[in-house]
């Protein structure tokens, strides 16, 4: 350990860890306490869980609600809507498990003191879209985070998880995690007899739209690092849809969201010229895609495909047309309101541009991509499925359990169940908090065991860029460029670039191909092998240092995913160019990897799609 020896190390011992206090992990750590009363569960975060997560800066919908009680909709109408979105490939019966709890879910949140909106003729839920409700937001992630806290034995925040710790008498067993305190700089080892893993989706995998310091106005947090699929697929979880990316068509520069707009305040969008071309695209889309392309409403990469293409053709900026949306005052504060709940900058945005949404169109584009399970795609790990209605293959005992042995996931950790969202995530940690309790009563004495050598183990690795910028800094004569190692923010921008430019990014219009791939994954490798010399000024540059190995590791599953894929299933979010349209006889099937930590090797396999909901 050298020049690090004197850095302390702390044991927690749990039954249950959760890692991340987002949404899956706030309702993983309440669920697990309602069934597991005398269960000692630990949450564990890198920021703090008053604020942390995607949901941070909170919300102006909540885009999972069936509203069953009123008739709305029923969970089966669900599953068709995802399913349509996904151009046919989703875990039916995840979403469907999801949709049948996600009401309850909703209502214990307004019993927690969240405002959710009301149509006030009918006294039901004011409804955005289909499957929206309108809160107010602000504080939707403090009032998660209040029911998860009173529900714990522990909550560590400002620890970065960085791997989880195997079993050492179970090969495929998971026993915990280690991890840093970012303010004090201990090693913390979590011994646990099951894990629930939520640690949140990618950002910052692909070159972003914004540029310089505009670099952390991204449409997903920037803190959102990859740590749901880096942790898990490290641990040999199989992982599937990993090339299912998502790109969102969003107001340009501040990354507004456009639902309220479109759905609620019926605002159109048009070229430059005034004309709407969506319908117009029908029969090359149904060229590429076939029947998909006449799913009602059209999938949303058909939607950005569209858009795309007037772009090419040059007839943008696309304008959503705000100015004729907006006609009284009611109207005006939603539109404003929508931004200033969970998208402050793009209000700042409008301000700046003299842009008044009253008077004057704003324009839209499509965003950079980004790896995130919960939101309208299907990355993430492949989990077993609910006992009554998942088929058999697609179950191997405790609902939401990853491959590997006590290892749980909730929203953008599991894959395959897309359009959880905010609500839809919390229920899935829930969903998950009571298969492990179970798992864990179903243990009895077999606890797992992790050894002293892969503590020690990794102990050195986590604190190595420390120990890298320590020594290699005598070598730098002028500035801050190393000869011997390469700064987090330095090797973030070489990941971003390689896959902006080789695997499907805004600089290609999110094109890619064989021979584009290959040399990506020819400059990942070599991306890796200087991590190994990633230096950390301080703790703060070691969680940067972490956060880019969790995205190294993610963007790889992304291309590797990508390469296997031999067609262009979603068009829109990318394009094969040398499979350029869908190909159902060969790919209507979910991608799968499995990632050998020992040796280094990536096993590629087809896993079968099953329809259970007419
Ligand atoms: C821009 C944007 C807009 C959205 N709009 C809506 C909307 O209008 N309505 C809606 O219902 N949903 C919306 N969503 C979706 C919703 O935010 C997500 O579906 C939900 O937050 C996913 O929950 P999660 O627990 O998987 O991730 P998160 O809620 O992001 O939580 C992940 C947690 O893990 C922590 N963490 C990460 N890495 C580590 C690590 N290594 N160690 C320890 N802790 C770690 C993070 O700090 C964070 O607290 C939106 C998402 C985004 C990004």
């Amino acid at each position: 350990m050298g020049l690090f020896s004197s850095r302390k190390t702390r044991i927690v011992d749990t039954d249950i860890l959760v890692i991340g206090g987002g949404f899956g992990g706030c309702g993983a750590a309440y669920e697990s306490r309602y069934w597991g009363r005398n269960l000692k569960v630990t949450l564990v975060e890198k920021a703090n869980i008053e604020r942390s997560g995607a949901v941070a800066h909170g919300l102006s919908a909540i885009n999972c609600y069936m509203g069953m009680r009123w008739n709305e909709n029923q969970p089966e109408d669900f599953v068709r809507y995802a399913r349509g979105d996904l151009m046919g490939l989703v875990r039916e019966d995840l979403i469907y498990d999801i949709a049948r709890h996600v009401d309850g879910t909703v209502h214990l949140f307004e019993e927690w003191g969240l405002p959710i909106m009301t149509n006030p003729e009918t006294g039901h839920y004011l409804r955005e879209g289909k499957w929206q409700v309108m809160i107010h937001g602000e504080s939707y992630k403090p009032i998660i985070a209040e029911a998860a806290r009173k529900s714990v034995s522990d909550v560590h925040n400002r620890i970065m998880v960085t791997h989880l710790l195997m079993d050492s008498t179970h090969p495929n067993r998971v026993a915990g995690a280690v991890g840093f305190n970012v303010r004090d700089g201990s090693f913390y080892v979590f011994r646990a007899k099951a894990v629930i893993v939520a640690a949140g989706g990618a950002s910052h995998i692909f070159k972003p739209r914004s540029v310089g310091e505009g670099m952390g106005r991204t449409w997903y947090a920037p803190w959102s690092s990859a740590s749901a699929y880096g942790l898990v697929l490290n641990a040999g979880a199989q992982m599937i849809q990993m090339e299912n990316r998502i790109v969102l068509a969003r107001f340009k520069d501040g990354y507004g969201p456009v639902g309220a707009w479109f759905l609620l305040l019926k605002a159109l969008a048009t070229n430059a010229y005034g004309e709407r071309f969506e319908a117009s695209m029908l029969e090359e889309m149904k060229s590429l895609v076939g029947k998909y392309a006449e799913t009602t409403p059209l999938p949303t990469c058909l939607r950005n495909h569209a858009v795309l293409q007037e772009i090419k053709a040059g007839k943008g900026p696309i304008y959503m047309h705000t100015q004729n949306a907006i006609d009284t005052r009611e109207k005006e504060e939603i539109g404003w309101e929508d931004f200033l709940d969970m998208t402050v900058g793009q209000a700042v945005v409008w301000a700046s541009q003299n842009i008044d949404p009253k008077e004057k169109p704003s324009e839209l584009i499509t965003s950079e991509p980004y790896v995130m399970g919960s939101h309208a795609t299907c990355s993430g790990a492949w989990a077993s499925g609910p006992e009554d209605c998942a088929p058999a293959d697609y179950q191997w005992g405790y609902n939401r359990m990853t491959t590997v042995e006590g290892l749980f996931g909730a929203g953008d950790t599991i894959g395959g169940s897309a359009h959880k969202f905010s609500s839809g995530s919390f229920t899935e940690g829930r969903i998950a908090g009571k298969a492990a309790v179970r798992f864990v009563m179903a243990l009895a004495g077999s606890t797992p065991q992790v050894d002293e050598a892969q503590i020690n183990t990794l102990r050195e690795e986590v604190f190595k860029p420390l120990q890298n910028h320590a020594i290699g800094r005598h070598q730098i004569v002028a500035g801050s460029v190393a000869p011997s190692y390469i700064s987090p923010l330095h090797g973030l921008q070489r990941l971003e670039k390689i896959m902006d430019e080789y695997v499907g990014g805004i600089s290609t219009l999110y094109m890619t191909s064989e021979p584009m791939l290959d040399r990506g994954l020819e400059l990942l490798t070599m991306l890796k092998e200087d991590l190994d010399h990633i230096g950390a000024t301080d703790l703060h540059q070691l969680q940067r240092a972490w956060e880019l190995k969790h995205r190294v590791w993610t963007s790889e599953a992304v291309l590797r995913h990508t390469l296997y894929r031999q067609e262009t299933r979603w068009p829109g979010y990318y394009y094969r160019g040398d499979f350029p349209k869908l190909d159902d006889a060969d790919w209507h099937a979910f991608t799968a990897s499995r990632y050998d930590a020992k040796t280094g090797e990536w096993q590629m396999s087809k896993l079968p799609v099953h329809h259970i909901v007419a």
